[in-house]
């Protein structure tokens, strides 16, 4: 019996001569796995719904526990985004990310949404590809458990006007002051007392902003800010780091999009 489900296609690997193994991220089941036959091929009418990047109503039917697209619709191909090198490239390192933090079985409607709506957004040039990188990274810490204390630094509580910098591995701030005691006014040691790394960032006070914003921020609403050129490096610089230490990983499609990155004007 066939079956429909709406998935975007976060992964493609050749299996052999013209098919494909998609990962599908859904709603309801997260990951799904699919086997599209004949899906390399030119003229076969599932290629169009099993591309990376494409939102599509994807047709299948179950076989030998396996899932087989037979057909579909597409919902939005983001073709747009082959236009752009950069925005390629973000894309590709975004899509990693969301395979990374979701799962098979595990449900990820907000993932899915989020992940759609950046991909708008990059193919549209709707923010600086800094801000959309910078918040998806950061919702994407957020929702994998990661989600820091940025209410006032951890030790003194006191608000720390211009000078709160951002402990990493800890997930807390910490103020120059209370820094300079826990260093007894020597260089902080390369791993803390739990044999942690210490990776230790400083926050201008509008990228403080910006993080507490797009931590409580709804969906909808998350990409409404601006930041100046060099709050935005900031930014762009403290979520890269926060995550990829979370996660304990680097991206191949992270350096690629480095390496093919405009300066911002
Ligand atoms: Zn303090």
């Amino acid at each position: 019996m066939k079956k429909t489900v709406d998935g975007l296609i976060l992964r493609e690997v050749p299996l052999g001569e013209y098919d494909k193994l998609l990962t599908v991220l859904t709603a309801r089941d997260g990951q799904v796995l699919m086997t599209a036959k004949g899906a390399r091929s030119m003229h076969s009418k599932v290629m169009p719904v099993c591309r990376l990047f494409t939102y599509a109503n994807l047709e299948y039917y179950e076989r030998n526990d396996r899932r087989w697209v037979s057909g579909g619709s597409v919902n939005d191909s983001f073709f747009g985004l082959n236009e752009d090198l950069e925005g390629f490239s973000l894309a590709s390192y975004l899509l990693q990310v969301a395979t990374e933090i979701t799962g098979e079985g595990v449900p990820a409607d907000e993932i899915l949404r989020m992940t759609l709506n950046t991909l708008y957004l990059i193919e549209k040039k709707g923010k600086p590809y800094e801000q959309i990188k910078g918040v998806y990274e950061w919702f994407a810490a957020k929702t994998s458990g990661f989600e820091p204390d940025l209410s006032g630094c951890a030790e003194c509580r006191c608000g720390g006007g211009e000078d709160l910098w951002l402990d990493v591995m800890n997930g807390h701030l910490i103020c120059s002051e209370c820094l300079r005691k826990r260093a007894g006014n020597l260089a902080l040691p390369e791993l803390d007392a739990y044999q942690a790394r210490n990776i230790l960032l400083p926050l201008d006070p509008s990228t403080l902003a910006s993080l507490r914003y797009v931590t409580v921020a709804p969906l909808s609403r998350i990409f409404a800010f601006s930041l100046t050129e060099e709050s935005l490096a900031c930014f762009g610089r403290v979520t890269e780091t926060y995550l990829l230490n979370h996660l304990e990983r680097s991206f191949d499609a992270l350096e690629f999009y480095h390496s093919v990155r405009q300066p911002m004007k």
